[in-house]
């Protein structure tokens, strides 16, 4: 039985506009996305197949009560308006995706490329904020996949779809997930998709964007020739082993077949590469409850992006990071360079030209990692002497060999200084 909706077809909504379908965009496991256009404007219907949703009334209520809630940030390509409900057909409208956003998918199989390191780091920060901020206002995305995100390559900015089975904590459509993206519990059937299995599907995006291999799929799964129900079931939910687990190496990357996480794994920082041994070792495969939240991503990825610095050899972005040493691209030797700590070891910000301080850095309170307050600098008249320079509004102190007081706009000479003070409330150490 065809769902297909013809162009021109008036479709009612809630609020007693009309939509006009003007073309098909897509299909999904869920429904088809069309354009329509309500008074002369263009949005995005998605259409729903009946026989796909488990429990209709329900999804429909839910979808109504997300839209009166509202989207939690504008990373989300929230649900705007509801068609009517004839006798369980029914669609929600939302924005249209700007043509600047690609498929995180395309990405995945390298179609599309990010424009530099920091951009990718700038999609996870999106990513994971987005996230955070949906987690905060009590609901679990329950779906999470890599056929949910678009990201602009070129800026690191996200929008993040497929809002229609984001629930309530506790609220049950009847979604398990996709395959390869859900917790290891929701596989074995022992849980429900929540908040908590999300932290697990977000890691396996997270994996795949830097590393561009799935986290679970080595050696074991190459070595099977026909992945059963039950190896599936063994792999993903009841035995699944990290293929970069410190001390499990019976499922390495496959040469020729892994060759992206082969290579780009040692590439990055140890303390990055920390966190990802840390929310798919054992324990937290198996006891959910440890894996790392939304915040430790947060943190651990302002600090990725606080230690990426352009090589002075090579002129491309690099890690400066203690644990590698050498350039990612041309593999000079990075000699070690003075790192500000913010926050008892919260945060790490390498002092080379060109990094800068966030809000995050210089206020006790604060996590915001977007509004700048300070800027590493080169005195153009001896490019060998780097400052700080303050860009808030308040004054800074410094101790070390030069106390000084640094009023908004001035610069504090780094050499110089093994303490600022940023507020009454926050200051951070310069150590080398
Ligand atoms: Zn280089």
């Amino acid at each position: 039985m065809s769902h297909e909706l013809n162009i021109g077809t008036q479709i009612p909504l809630e609020n007693g506009n009309t939509a006009t379908i003007m073309e098909k965009l897509g299909e999904g496991g869920q429904g088809t996305v069309y354009r329509v256009s309500i008074d002369g404007k263009d949005y995005a219907l998605k259409w729903y197949f009946p026989e796909r949703i488990s429990k209709p009334k329900d999804f429909y209520e839910n979808l109504k009560n997300n839209i009166e809630k509202g989207s939690p940030n504008d990373a989300f390509l929230w649900p705007k308006f509801l068609t009517t409900n004839n006798n369980g057909r029914f669609g929600y409208i939302m924005d249209l995706r700007p043509k600047n956003y690609r498929d995180f998918s395309e990405i995945l199989l390298n179609k599309v490329n990010f424009n530099a390191l920091s951009t990718v780091v700038m999609a996870a920060i999106n990513i994971v904020n987005g996230f955070r901020d949906l987690h905060r206002n009590g609901y679990s995305y329950q779906d999470l996949n890599d056929g949910n995100f678009f990201i602009d390559t070129d800026t690191g900015s996200v929008l993040i779809c497929d809002n229609d089975n984001v629930a309530p904590y506790g609220t049950s459509l009847g979604i398990a997930g996709k395959a390869r993206y859900m917790a290891p519990e929701v596989v074995r059937s022992k849980m429900r998709p929540d908040n908590i299995t999300d932290r697990f599907s977000l890691a396996v995006v997270l994996f795949l964007l830097f590393f561009r291999n799935h986290p679970l799929e080595g050696q074991r799964l190459v070595q099977c020739p026909c992945l059963t129900e039950e190896l599936e079931l063994k792999f993903y939910g009841k035995d699944p082993v990290f293929i970069c687990d410190p001390e499990r190496d019976n499922n390495r990357p496959v040469p020729d077949v892994h060759d992206n996480v082969i290579r780009l794994w040692p590439l990055f920082p140890a303390f990055f590469r920390e966190i990802f041994q840390k929310v798919f070792s054992k324990d937290c495969l198996h006891r959910d409850r440890n894996r790392p939240t939304d915040n430790e991503w947060q943190i651990a990825l302002t600090n990725l992006r606080s230690c990426i610095a352009t090589c002075p050899n090579c002129g491309q972005e690099t890690f400066m990071d203690e644990s590698l040493g050498r350039c990612i691209n041309c593999n000079i030797s990075i000699p070690k360079q003075r790192i500000l700590v913010c926050k008892d070891d919260k945060y790490k910000v390498v002092l080379f030209p060109g990094n800068k301080l966030y809000r995050c850095h210089t206020d006790s309170t604060s996590d915001d990692y977007q509004e700048i307050t300070g800027e590493i600098i080169r005195n153009p008249k001896n490019p060998q002497l780097w400052g700080i320079k303050n860009l808030t509004q308040d004054c800074w102190n410094t101790e070390g060999a030069e106390s000084k007081m640094i009023p908004p706009g001035g610069v504090l000479i780094i050499t110089r200084t093994s303490r600022i003070t940023f507020s009454a409330s926050c200051s951070a150490d310069i150590i080398f």
